[in-house]
């Protein structure tokens, strides 16, 4: 068993005081292995290498050329499986908002430091970490490469699965979000952020986006062939977006599956930085056209949010779960929800609020007049022949709780 005193630890700082003060006084409290980078290109690439990539980070905010949360952004796109603290001379509210972004974008943070940094306070931080990757991570992430995702596609090895989206006020199914997975032969189900950003850059995502789309499209016929008329959602990447045939594409086989455009929902995230928006831009427009519904999906977490809503014609704002998990019990997750779910009443669109894990969350939503909720406590990812029997469960919960009764007020 590691301890976590002999765990990689790496201090990223711009100034070289506080990088040689922070390793100092790790040194003191006994850690052995510390690494100091004065910028994070620099920090990235020890997550290159397989002997250097820290299981915990001491990041500064403030730091000239990539920042502190770009750094968090593209830690995530490397898939870092260790714990984060966060450095800053900002005030605790900067903090607190970093802390958030950080939790949503699921990174074990075990705290932030103000600057002075105290040697008490980085210590009882410290005292708190056992080096054990965080639970979502605890398995190494497998690469694949994109040969082999290659034939996945063409083999038919990727499915997709289902989550339900419900009415908050009356708790009734409205539609549902299809996930894809990966039926590997070997390695059982393996999820989307496992190959997602390898089928993204390797020009595979316009493949994988159809697969997803058409078998989306047959489920939902055969949902609405028997009486169950749902919309159902694909996530879109900004990578499709640069296909100017696509609306031509998502328009026909629509129009083969005798599907609605009204009854599909394309959920469009930011996952990288676009250079040039103009041809995505175009795209959603005419999607929107057509009568496609278009939902801006992790609200709170994109690179420029406020800028795609003004540019966007959305009918639907999906607020990220790192701001509804739990935010009943926390001011800034509150407020950033409220914020999101203000800003999107104010521009008409309909609300979906992400990451609904526990009934306290279910509750807190009640009263918030957002419309539509999705998350573990609703129902996780399902197979499509499984949503006849959740949906028959979910009537029955329904009808024996309180809890989950139609509001009539708001
Ligand atoms: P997303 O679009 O934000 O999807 C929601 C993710 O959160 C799903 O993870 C879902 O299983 C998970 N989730 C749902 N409810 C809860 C909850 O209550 N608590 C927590 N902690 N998590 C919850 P999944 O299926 O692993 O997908 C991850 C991401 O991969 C998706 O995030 C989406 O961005 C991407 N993705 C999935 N399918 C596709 C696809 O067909 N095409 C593209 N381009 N991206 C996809
Ligand atoms: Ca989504
Ligand atoms: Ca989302």
């Amino acid at each position: 068993m590691t301890r976590a005193l002999d765990m990689h630890v790496v201090v990223l700082d711009d100034e070289p005081f506080m990088l040689k003060l922070l390793a100092h006084l790790l040194r003191n409290q006994g850690f052995s292995h510390i690494t100091t980078c004065d910028n994070g290109v620099a920090a990235l690439g020890l997550l290159e290498h397989a002997g250097k990539v820290p299981a915990l980070i001491l990041c500064d905010l403030n730091m000239p050329g990539m920042d502190g949360m770009e750094f968090v952004r593209r830690l995530v796109e490397h898939g870092y499986a260790g714990s984060l603290i966060l450095v800053s001379g900002e005030d605790e509210r900067t903090l607190q908002t970093a802390r958030t972004l950080v939790q949503a974008h699921r990174i074990e943070i075990l705290g932030s430091l103000h600057k002075p940094v105290s040697p008490q306070a980085l210590a009882q931080l410290m005292a708190g970490w056992t080096g054990a990757p965080h639970a979502a991570a605890a398995t190494p992430r497998k690469r694949y490469d994109a040969e082999r995702l290659r034939q996945a596609i063409a083999q038919g090895e990727l499915t997709n699965y289902y989550q339900p989206k419900v009415s908050v006020r009356t708790a009734a199914l409205i539609g549902v979000e299809a996930l894809v997975r990966w039926r590997h032969p070997t390695d059982g189900m393996v999820f989307p952020d496992q190959f997602i950003d390898v089928a993204e850059e390797h020009d595979l995502i316009d493949d994988l986006t159809h697969t997803v789309l058409v078998q989306a499209l047959a489920d939902s016929a055969a949902w609405q062939a028997h009486g169950l008329p749902l919309r159902v959602a694909i996530n879109v990447s900004m990578d499709n977006l640069r296909a100017l045939d696509f609306p031509d594409f998502v328009c026909a086989r629509a129009q083969a599956a005798g599907v609605a455009p009204q009854s599909i929902v394309l959920e469009v995230t930011e996952s990288r930085l676009m250079r040039d928006v103009r041809a995505p831009l175009e795209i959603l427009t005419r999607l929107r056209l057509r009568r496609f519904r278009l939902s801006i999906d992790d609200f709170g977490t994109g690179h420029s949010s406020l800028a795609q809503l003004r540019d966007v014609p959305f009918e639907e704002l999906k607020i990220d779960r790192g701001f509804v998990h739990g935010a009943h019990a926390n001011e800034t997750s509150r407020a950033l929800f409220f914020a999101s779910l203000g800003l999107a009443k104010e521009l008409g669109m309909e609300v979906v609020a992400e990451g609904v894990e526990d009934q306290a969350d279910w509750d807190f939503l009640k009263h918030t007049g957002c419309d539509l909720a999705q998350g573990y406590y609703i129902a996780r990812p399902m197979p499509a022949p499984a949503l006849w029997q959740w949906h028959t469960h979910w009537q029955q919960r329904i009808a024996a709780s309180a809890a989950l009764q139609p509001q009539d007020t708001l």
